[in-house]
């Protein structure tokens, strides 16, 4: 687990410590507080403003478990974002922001019977299936729920793959197709999910054809398309060289002008909208060289911020101090062995005790994905 970091590699995207720097000197002018995951609302509006100019004509639906602080979904809102949601608890974060439910869309493929009819009786109309089950499932409970198909695609070059999981298979959607015209189902949309920080342009030209294909089969069985749904899956710039939005969406529109249906269309991106606006300041609880090989033990880890590691996400670490570069393993604070972050990152040789780090780019599925392990805290989450 975790990512191997070289000297080539380790490249900045923005200056040390540019990142809302006064507001940091301000948060640790009474001395650090314990990890902390500073957010920069002004960062996640220009994000949402990037996705909208890229992408005029796709609604973004922030997927909610990237970060769900209310402050955050407030700043998205505020500039026209709308949402995703997994679960009843989501949408209970939403309601009270005035976001309309019905335009609120249930991605999860798989949901809670109760949690389909806490949404419905909110008024959420939209319901993501990708089986058979689902399908009865759903329309048991709402039998006039709009419902869009997720189909597997191809998640190759994906930090994150998520296919694994969920998606229909070509000949499960013949039988699903065949269960909604029996049901009367208004099964209306598709959807896919490229993988989060997707790095394979082709991901999406090859999802989008796969989707307008499956419309095509709606529309022979007799159903009425009326959505595409792009999924998420935009990637941030980390430690490894990315598409930027814009390339992405020469080919999404390439590919949408190949389709004559009257869609609407929406995207979810949750990583892009989030990630570049969050720095996880973590410190040095000690330091040590073993076996001659230098240690760093941080007060969060992956139990505590960092669980993304598990798939590779080749977060950037700067420091104050300016030693000679040296390889370091960076453990996080509890006594669990997968509480090694990384083997072989760069950084300075002097680094010693209550040296504070500060992870870049963090703002993304960090303090979502915490825990209170071994009683470390998770980060708090400042928005500035
Ligand atoms: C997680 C998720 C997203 C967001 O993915 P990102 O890679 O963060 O953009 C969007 N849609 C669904 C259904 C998801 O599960």
């Amino acid at each position: 687990m975790g990512c191997q970091n070289t000297a080539t590699e380790q490249h900045h995207p923005h200056q040390p410590l540019e990142f809302a720097h006064t507001s940091l000197l301000e948060v640790l002018r009474d001395g650090y507080p314990g990890p902390f995951l500073l957010m920069d609302s002004a960062v996640v509006r220009d994000r949402a403003r990037q996705f909208h100019s890229a992408l005029p004509n796709i609604a973004p639906h922030f997927a909610v478990k990237a970060n769900p602080d209310l402050r955050i979904l407030k700043a998205l809102r505020a500039e026209g974002v709308s949402f995703e949601i997994a679960s009843r608890q989501e949408l209970e974060l939403l309601l009270p922001l005035g976001v309309a439910p019905a335009d609120i869309f249930f991605s999860n493929p798989v949901k809670p019977r109760e949690h389909i009819a806490a949404a419905a009786a909110a008024g959420v109309e939209w319901f993501a299936i990708d089986s058979i089950e689902e399908l009865r499932k759903v329309h048991s409970i709402k039998p006039d729920a709009k419902l869009y198909l997720r189909i597997f695609t191809s998640n190759e070059g994906s930090v994150c793959p998520l296919s694994g999981k969920f998606g229909a298979h070509p000949a499960e959607i013949r039988d699903i197709l065949a269960a909604a015209t029996a049901l009367q189902a208004d099964l209306a949309g598709v959807t896919f999910h490229v993988g989060s920080q997707c790095t394979n342009i082709d991901n999406w030209r090859i999802g989008i054809r796969a989707a307008h294909d499956v419309l095509q089969q709606f529309s022979a069985a007799g159903l009425t398309p009326q959505l595409l749904d792009l999924g998420g899956g935009f990637p941030v710039r980390l430690g490894d060289p990315v598409p930027d939005i814009t390339d992405i969406a020469k080919v999404i529109r390439e590919e949408l002008d190949a389709i004559e249906m009257p869609l609407r269309l929406i995207a979810e991106p949750g990583r892009f909208l989030v990630a570049e606006a969050g720095c996880l300041v973590t410190s040095a609880v000690g330091t040590t060289l073993r076996n001659n090989e230098r240690w760093l033990y941080l007060d969060a880890g992956f139990y505590s911020g960092l669980m993304e590691l598990k798939d590779g996400i080749p977060y950037i670490l700067d420091t104050e101090r300016n030693g000679r570069p040296v390889p370091w393993t960076i453990a996080g604070p509890t006594c669990d062995s997968i509480d090694v972050c990384f083997k072989g990152y760069l950084l300075p040789d002097n680094l010693a005790e209550g040296d504070l780090i500060y992870v870049r780019s963090a703002g993304a599925y960090s303090s979502a994905c915490s825990t209170r392990f071994n009683g470390f805290p998770s980060p708090e989450v400042l928005v500035i």
